[in-house]
């Protein structure tokens, strides 16, 4: 299935755009995504047990608290081996971490950073740092369909969707898979106030507003809700305005959302100051 082209066929039915990230932002998925899944997966994957508790701090550092939060998996992944192996206190331990040179040229060279991109790569010439990208990768993807079994949004998403269809063209934007993400919307009844969900198969995020269109909505009437440095990236990419959920404040953040963020973009009123002031307060809380 050539899911860009899927995006192309993005509806424009009113005449505000609105995406929204899906892991952290709608749904408390980040915390259990990392510590439960993508972590412990790349302990074994790597084999860092004995390391495992600098391991364990520097990928929830890149993950989740630094100014990378949020990054694609693959890139994270390069991140934390990067950065555990020139950490300040791996001493003797440095040879236990694997350079990943592979992995790297990979991420170098690629532009869709999906299972399905790495696949194809692999078919091509075995490279073994693929190889255990690949193998980390899927058995992070069993323990996130263990572990994230009946999530629900945060408090006041839900209130929020009702009010953002009414008057706003939806898009998902979010680096995870669609299958995972259609599961998490639809058990939640949440997936009808959507149009389209624009998942990890899709391209970047920045792609996905490209795509589905957002340049025929006016500039002031394009909006994106993340709550990572990324999603900034995207709506700027695509002069889209941006309203940060913050990271351990994500449902005070949807009530200040509600009440003042979209009654000032419906009425205009949110470019400038109203928006600096977020974006300030959030980049200042990723170290
Ligand atoms: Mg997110």
């Amino acid at each position: 299935m050539d899911y860009q082209n899927q995006l192309r066929e993005f509806n424009q039915t009113k005449e505000f755009f609105i995406a929204i990230d899906s892991d952290g932002c709608a749904f408390d998925t980040m915390e259990i995504k990392h510590k439960k899944c993508f972590c412990p997966a790349f302990i074994e994957h790597y084999r860092l047990h004995d390391i495992a508790p600098l391991a364990t701090e520097v990928w929830n550092h890149v993950n989740l608290y630094s100014k990378d939060r949020g990054i694609n998996r693959f890139k994270g992944l390069a991140l934390a081996l990067k950065q555990l192996h020139n950490h300040k206190d791996i001493g003797k331990n440095q040879s236990l971490v694997p350079h990943a040179e592979g992995l790297k040229s990979w991420l170098e060279k690629e532009n869709k950073f999906s299972m399905a991109s790495l696949e194809r790569e692999i078919n091509k010439h075995g490279d073994p740092d693929l190889v255990r990208a690949y193998q980390w990768s899927f058995a992070s993807n069993r323990l996130i369909k263990e572990n994230t079994q009946h999530l629900r949004p945060y408090e006041g998403v839900k209130q929020a969707l009702n009010l953002l269809s009414e008057k706003c063209d939806c898009l998902v934007s979010s680096s995870t898979s669609v299958d995972i993400l259609t599961t998490e919307w639809g058990e939640n009844g949440i997936l009808a106030h959507v149009q389209m969900i624009a998942g990890q198969e899709m391209g970047s995020k920045s792609e996905h507003l490209a795509l589905s269109g957002i340049s025929r909505y006016e500039s002031a009437k394009r909006l994106m809700l993340g709550d990572a440095p990324g999603d900034y990236q995207a709506a700027k990419n695509n002069g889209a305005l941006f309203f940060p959920i913050m990271p351990g404040k994500e449902e005070e953040s949807w009530q200040e959302f509600l009440q003042e963020g979209f009654p000032r973009f419906l009425e205009l009123r949110f470019s400038g100051e109203y928006e600096e002031v977020r974006v300030k307060d959030f980049f200042n809380i990723l170290t």
